[in-house]
């Protein structure tokens, strides 16, 4: 089954919106498998975030970043990590439909409620950046069930 880091970032944990976003991942069918409330060193940021270290914005998203703890969580299921980023909507929330939490709950990109992988490799390499020890086994049995055919 595949997995997908998903982040609320700052603006996100201190709106009180971590339990919507939760909820949505919950709703539609994914489990839960690791979630921590942290507070990121720079260094993992940049690591996190290293593909856009060059870009112009790449300052401000550090700063956005770094500004009050986040809750990373990793969600395992069917195609979680393209589905998981059309629960969180496009990149810019002006341009995200309504339905998804960004088009739901924010406007601006730079404060953009929540992170979540764009492909299989990268969901894998954020995985094990925000949790080194692992994620927790577990088998949902008959929920399974009720969910997958
Ligand atoms: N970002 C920004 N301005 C931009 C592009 C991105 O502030 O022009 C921020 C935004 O918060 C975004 C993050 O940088 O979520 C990472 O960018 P990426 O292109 O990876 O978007 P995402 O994968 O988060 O949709
Ligand atoms: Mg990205």
């Amino acid at each position: 089954m595949e997995r997908t880091y998903i982040m609320v970032k700052p603006d996100g944990v201190e709106r009180g919106l971590v339990g919507e976003i939760i909820k949505r991942f919950e709703q539609k069918g994914y489990q839960l498998v690791a979630l921590k409330l942290v507070s990121p060193t720079k260094q993992l940021l940049e690591e996190h975030y290293k593909d856009l270290k060059d870009k112009p914005f790449f300052p401000s998203l550090m700063t956005y970043m770094l500004s009050g703890p986040v809750v990373g969580m990793v969600w395992r299921g069917k195609d979680a990590v393209k589905t998981g980023r059309r629960i969180l909507g496009e990149t810019n929330p002006l341009a995200s439909n309504p339905g998804t939490i960004r088009g739901d709950f924010c406007i601006d990109m730079g404060r953009n409620l929540c992170h979540g992988s764009d492909a299989v490799e990268s969901a894998e390499r954020e995985i094990a950046l925000w949790f080194p020890s692992g994620v927790v086994e577990w088998d949902r049995k008959r929920v399974n069930s009720l969910i997958y055919e």
